[in-house]
């Protein structure tokens, strides 16, 4: 945090210009074709401080801090200047000062629950808890999350084999993170489970729940076995084992024990025909518990959830027994909880696209996202052309690829139209009521999207979030208005540094459509690979010469990097860099490059390239980043410049330099 505060107020005071050094600008002492990364990131490096503790810092680290500190503003001063009623301000100003709120919910006690309870109560067969459970299929999780909030988790998108919207449906209930927390038998998780149990035998109490001690070693146990039943990690993760499509009819047949009428009639999903199970074993498993667990356990474990689920909008006692477990013990947090840090946290999830629109208002106007929008279809431009040209790929493969590409979408900034959030109605002082209908709002409107056709521009990820997302199915690209601001993209600023940095970004994602990740989704995200077994012989072996050079880099004496370990996102590095440069070109419209700093355009566009890559990292993460990431460290990545014949002219490279690669060892693959 120190190291994060220090860099963010360095970089965001006004270069100065006889004293000390712009933070960006390049250390000339260093020779480009020695180092290229020292060349343009020593003087950033020196100018901020060395992390003290195991964290790296670099251009990410810093915009996320910097959102982060934006958005809290933002959503602060909604709360604070009485915004029109209805208005987007409004909404996430009072959904903000209701969380903060603290005495309103302490006055009301646990009574807003006594709806839910009374309700988990009057279970007294398999069909009434059946047609419980199915209240709590809820759609705030995403095809992201690998335990979902309820013993099954929803998604609303299209079927992986057809554009058209179905219900899928994964693995949940677990209240630890994952299924080893609950079935790996080292001392440490062990003391983890009877935390846990600890810790469900105080939420019971809260509850009023008579013998909490014996009643949580029961919970624990159901959801152990809960646990078993999940899908060993390699196969949750593997698209292939996820795409198992399930008639309404299988679920009798292949998961007995549930009452699936009554589950999914209270679902809201009544009428639905088709269904993708994506871990088939944990529908079956979670089904048959139904029937062998006891009603009470059942119950007890509802009751628990329950109270979990609201934690953040109940009494302290609750909400503090909540953070003592899931903060401190499971993350290391330090007590006591940051409720700001939390209100913000709870708007941004309620609320995103209304907070996305007080973001994008102040900090990325319509004028800075056409330009964003110019860069990228030079982008897919460029890449039309270089994809036309390859010589490995044949014609028919080809003519997939490019059809695939004129398909994507590429969305950046925001969406052109918002979430209209007319019929969610957010009260000032009932956090609790708020967060519910929140919850019931986002249910309908997924619920919805069943009988519409896929919308392939929805938004995935929230825009004032730094980052890119790639959604395969149904291929689209976003990137958010939280990541084009600088050091990656100025709407103002020298476009051959935008082209640079987040061209070069933007590029690398658009590669992973049609690379190792990306072919085996066609171009209305229907899995099925479109590759020939000849094309992806002669993508290996144009590959191998990159991953050669790769494992050629030493960072330690004693290690090297694992050449294939970091070939897919190292071709994707490469691909970013060479579109994002042609791109660059066909910006310029055949005007003549200008120098600026004493920089040319493309000494700039090479230049922004490797400060991309800035990062400040202790030995211990670098070694870790190493052995298990499938990125390069930054300087490396910076390196990527060496396959291109344009950085040796822009820099006047000579054979007697270090990065200096013969023409014929330079990687050419896209
Ligand atoms: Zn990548």
């Amino acid at each position: 945090m120190l190291v994060t505060l220090v860099c963010s107020a360095l970089l965001l005071a006004a270069p100065s210009v006889a004293q000390s050094p712009n933070p960006s600008d390049p250390d000339h002492s260093i020779k480009p074709g020695d180092d290229f990364y020292g060349y343009a990131n020593s003087t950033w490096l020196k100018a901020v401080a060395t992390p003290t503790g195991p964290a790296a810092y670099d251009n990410r680290a810093m915009l996320m801090e910097k959102n982060s500190q934006r958005v809290r503003a933002l959503i602060q001063e909604a709360a604070t200047s009485h915004p029109a009623k209805a208005s987007a301000a409004q909404k996430v100003g009072d959904y903000y000062a209701s969380f903060m709120d603290e005495g309103a919910i302490e006055s009301r006690k646990l009574t807003p629950l006594a709806d839910e309870i009374a309700h988990i109560a009057a279970i007294t067969n398999k069909t009434s808890l059946s047609a419980y459970l199915g209240t709590t299929l809820n759609s705030e999780v995403d095809g992201l999350v690998a335990n979902a909030d309820h013993v099954l988790g929803l998604w609303i998108n299209q079927s992986f084999t057809e554009r058209r919207n179905v219900v899928h449906l994964w693995q949940g209930g677990l209240g630890l993170p994952d299924r080893d927390n609950y079935i790996d038998a080292s001392p440490k998780m062990a003391e983890q489970r009877t935390q846990y149990q600890a810790h469900i035998a105080a939420v019971l109490k809260q509850a009023g729940v008579a013998d909490p001690g014996a009643k949580a070693e029961r919970v624990l146990a159901l959801e152990i076995r809960i646990a078993q039943a999940f899908a060993p990690d390699a196969d949750a993760a593997d698209v292939f084992k996820q795409n198992n499509p399930w008639k309404r009819a299988d679920f009798a047949v292949k998961a007995p024990g549930m009452d699936w009428d009554a589950y999914f009639q209270s679902a809201g999903l009544g009428d639905q025909s088709d269904f993708v199970v994506w871990q088939p074993s944990a529908v079956t498993g979670v089904s048959a518990l139904v029937i062998s667990e006891s009603l009470d356990a059942w119950k007890d474990y509802l009751t628990c959830h329950l109270l979990e689920h609201y934690a953040t909008v109940l009494p302290k006692a609750v909400a503090a027994e909540h953070f003592a477990f899931y903060s401190t013990i499971l993350a290391g947090a330090q007590p006591p909880e940051d409720r700001t840090q939390s209100g913000i946290a709870a708007t941004n999830g309620a609320l995103g696209q209304a907070v996305a629109q007080l973001y994008t208002q102040r900090y990325l106007p319509p004028e800075a996202k056409a330009k964003a929008q110019d860069m990228a279809s030079n982008l897919v431009t460029a890449y039309r052309a270089r994809m036309s040209n390859l010589t490995w790929m044949s014609p028919q493969t080809k003519e997939k690829a490019l059809a695939k590409l004129a398909a994507l979408e590429v969305i950046v900034g925001y969406p052109d139209t918002w979430i209209d959030y007319s019929t969610l109605n957010i009260v000032r002082d009932d956090a609790f009521g708020n967060m519910r209908r929140a919850e019931a709002f986002l249910r309908s409107r997924n619920l919805a999207k069943l009988k519409e056709p896929v919308d392939p521009i929805e938004w995935p990820i929230n825009p004032q979030v730094p980052g890119a997302v790639i959604m395969f199915s149904p291929n689209a690209e976003f990137f958010t208005a939280g990541i084009l601001q600088p050091p990656y993209f100025d709407p103002s600023g020298d476009a051959a540094a935008n082209y640079g940095s987040a061209g070069a970004g933007m590029a690398h994602e658009i590669s992973h459509s049609f690379d190792e990740l990306g072919n085996i989704y066609d171009a209305e995200g229907r899995l099925g690979g479109w590759w020939s077994a000849a094309d992806r012989d002669q993508f290996h072996q144009a590959a191998a010469k990159l991953a050669a050079q790769m494992s050629n880099y030493c960072p330690f004496p004693d290690l090297c990097i694992n050449g294939e370990q970091v070939l897919t996102e190292s071709i994707a590095d490469l691909a970013g860099l060479l579109v994002a440069h042609d791109a660059y070109v066909l910006s310029l419209k055949g005007k003549p490059d200008v120098v600026i700093g004493g920089l040319t355009g493309e000494q700039r566009f090479f230049l922004a390239f490797a400060q991309r890559w800035r990062k400040l990292q202790p030995d211990a993460a670098l070694r870790k980043q190493i052995a298990t990431d499938t990125h390069l460290p930054g300087p490396y990545r910076s390196d990527s410049v060496r396959n291109l014949d344009d950085w040796y002219k822009a820099y006047e490279i000579m054979p007697s330099d270090k990065l200096y690669l013969k023409p014929e060892d330079r990687v050419r693959i896209w």
